[in-house]
């Protein structure tokens, strides 16, 4: 797909169009593994794009959106609310530093991006002094990648000591009050081809299933793919794929 052929195709009014052919490949990769595309939600990531970005996808059909920093959502998540009466459901897919904390549980739904225990248990404090409960998924970090946060789960089926580590604080995570842990998240790495991407996808889907088996849990949500990558993660079993560019255009 070309992104940049010109200008029109960087406008909100490109993104009925994108978002055609994004739910077109949704489509193939759900044949091509025998699942339904009701089960697969897109996530519209709109960092870094205006509100009018924001409202053109609402025009063509979608409800949730996701943003990656506090600052930027504060401001927009509320001038959304107040130019459209359809209720959307907001995502935070970024790092949350943990002063920040109070914020996201104001602004959004679904944290996708529960990265450590002590986040954790500073959401957790906060939801119950305010009587509420967070949705959250927790990010690990299945490529082993320095950069990427989230638990530390590469070779988790191979390495005791990485397992152990990470049943530990999964447990301690899931017995926090205030906290509903929906299912897992992963970043993957950048890679020229998307094929590269799909071990650590399917990864994550073992992963999930060997942590709700042996906790006890069930954990319905994984959170994984993106533009350049998300045919593949869905054939893995993605139900939430994070979705900016393809939809949005490339961002400045
Ligand atoms: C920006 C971002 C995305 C979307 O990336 P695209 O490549 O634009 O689809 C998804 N997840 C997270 C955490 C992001 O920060």
């Amino acid at each position: 797909m070309n992104d940049s052929r010109s200008s029109d195709m960087q406008s909100p009014q490109a993104v009925a169009g994108r978002l055609q052919q994004v739910q077109r490949r949704i489509d193939d990769a759900c044949s091509r593994s025998g699942r339904s595309p009701a089960d697969v939600a897109i996530i519209a990531i709109t960092k870094r794009k205006s509100v009018d970005y924001v409202l053109a996808g609402v025009e063509a059909g979608l409800r949730h959106f996701g943003e990656n920093r506090v600052e930027e959502a504060s401001a927009k998540i509320p001038d959304v609310r107040a130019r459209t009466p359809v209720p959307l459901t907001w995502h935070m897919v970024g790092h949350v530093q943990s002063r920040k904390a109070a914020d996201v549980l104001g602004l959004f739904e679904l944290v996708h991006s529960l990265d450590s225990l002590k986040l954790a248990q500073r959401f957790s404090r906060l939801a119950q002094e305010q009587g509420k409960t967070l949705d959250v998924l927790v990010q690990v970090n299945v490529s082993g990648e320095d950069t990427k946060s989230g638990l530390e789960a590469a070779h988790w089926s191979q390495r005791n000591a990485v397992r152990a580590a990470l049943w530990q604080q999964m447990e301690q995570i899931l017995a926090l009050s205030g906290l509903r842990v929906r299912g897992l998240m992963t970043m993957a790495p950048i890679v020229d081809d998307m094929e590269q991407t799909r071990p650590l996808f399917a990864g994550l889907a073992a992963l999930r299933d060997a942590l709700a088996q042996s906790l006890g849990v069930p954990l319905p949500e994984l959170s994984m793919g993106m533009t350049d990558d998300y045919p593949v993660a869905i054939e893995e079993g993605a139900t939430m794929v994070r979705i900016g560019r393809a939809i949005f255009g490339e961002r400045d």
